[in-house]
């Protein structure tokens, strides 16, 4: 069978998704992929087909942070993408759609042409009782609503004007972001996902692919063994923190182990020249491989990251840039893995308080622990297969 697969153009909605596509082209599929140039080659060696979207470059990031503006520039896209994506699937002729859940010309490309669809989450599955139950605070969704509200009447004006040029159904609103199909995958465990239990039968919580291994190239993976190892990354978007970075810096002067830190490319390494000879500071490290060596994982939240400290059982001091990984954060403390670091704890004293309490407590490597076997039990790829299947002998035949 033939699939289009409608993604965004952001490393962590591709990354969870290859395992999958290889595994699709390698059980016969022909799956065509549409993102922008710079995940040809990533997508390629999957043996999917890439195709490239028409490129404008104010949809180059989708990284506003605010919900709203978020679906906003989504929807615009959408109306701007929609002649090329319904051309593509006029001449390819798919029997399915894939499309990431935060894709709306993916979902409504299929509604419109009357194809089954299966959508990816790389993120928290989303309804109102997980905002309930993990959203950062009451201020915060104001904050978002009096900063981003104002683009909502503008997005349903689009979003009618679409459904009646290209016939997709009228949805409520939270679902114009969520974009739910009939078939949803969602890459995390049932046990790590808030609220699971008001999701859908529609929804199966796969788990992270995060590999056993990676090839660590020139970093000195060998200076790990041995000894205690703390690594700290914001991630590869909202790293520019060099004030969170030199405070790293003076808390962890004295430990007795090894730090990694991972600084991304936005700030000059020349600044880190004078730091103490425990800490190993570059731009971009590999992540899995330190990981499997680390005693605590201080990073942003973002949903691969946090996936993949938990795949290797290491508990998890959190500092989050956006709400998205506030609300991450929030489920990892709840579950014990963890501490939240808010921006008034990031002071050289209170960071290695908080550090020396989630390494000394060995109620959070246990509870990362716990949460570590739920990640490797949820059936991965296999059961997306399995469930691909499924769907597709019941809306394809
Ligand atoms: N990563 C890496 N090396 C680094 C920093 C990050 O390999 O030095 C990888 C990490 O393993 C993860 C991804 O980059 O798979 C970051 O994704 P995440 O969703 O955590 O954060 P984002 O970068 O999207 O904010």
């Amino acid at each position: 069978m033939k699939a289009l697969f409608f993604n965004i153009p952001a490393h962590g909605h591709v990354n969870p998704t290859l395992p999958l596509v290889r595994e699709l082209v390698k059980s016969g599929d022909t799956i065509i992929c549409y993102n922008s140039a710079e995940f040809q080659q990533k997508i390629e060696n999957t043996g999917a087909e890439f195709r490239q979207y028409p490129e404008k470059k104010e949809y180059k990031n989708f990284q506003p942070e605010n919900p709203f503006l978020l679906a906003d520039l989504l929807w615009k896209a959408a109306e701007d993408m929609f002649p090329f994506i319904l051309s593509e699937i006029d001449k390819e002729n798919p029997q399915y759609i894939i499309h990431d859940s935060i894709c709306p010309w993916g979902w409504a490309a299929a509604k419109s042409a009357k194809l089954p669809a299966v959508c990816s989450t790389t993120t928290f599955a989303f309804n109102r009782d997980v905002v309930k139950s993990v959203s950062a605070s009451r201020w915060n969704i104001l904050k978002n609503f009096w900063e981003g509200g104002t683009t909502l009447p503008g997005m349903l004006r689009r979003i009618r004007r679409l459904q009646r040029k290209y016939g997709f159904p009228q949805r409520r609103l939270i679902q114009n972001i969520v974009n739910e199909s009939h078939l949803n995958l969602v890459y995390t465990s049932r046990e790590f996902q808030p609220a699971s239990h008001t999701f859908a039968e529609s929804y199966h919580f796969i788990g992270p692919s995060v590999p056993e291994s990676q090839s660590a190239g020139d970093f000195p993976v060998e200076k790990l063994d041995n000894k205690p190892l703390i690594y700290i990354s914001l991630g590869t978007l909202r790293n520019n923190r060099m004030d969170f970075y030199l405070n790293c810096i003076e808390a962890f002067r004295s430990f007795t182990g090894t730090i990694v830190l991972s600084v991304g490319k936005q700030v000059d390494l020349a600044a880190f020249d004078s730091a103490p000879e425990n800490f190993i500071i570059q731009s971009h490290v590999p992540q899995i491989e330190i990981l499997k060596r680390a005693q605590l994982f201080i990073t942003h939240g973002g949903m691969n990251s946090v996936n993949e400290g938990l795949f290797f059982g290491v508990p998890l001091l959190i500092f989050p840039q956006t709400d998205e990984q506030g609300m991450v954060a929030k489920r990892v403390q709840n579950l014990g893995a963890g501490l939240v670091l808010k921006e008034k704890d990031i002071d050289p004293e209170t960071l290695m308080l908080k550090a020396r309490t989630v390494l000394e407590q060995p109620s959070f490597r246990e509870s990362a622990e716990v949460q570590m076997k739920y990640l490797r039990c949820s059936g991965g790829r296999e059961k997306a297969l399995i469930k691909i299947h499924e769907f597709k002998k019941k809306f394809i035949g």
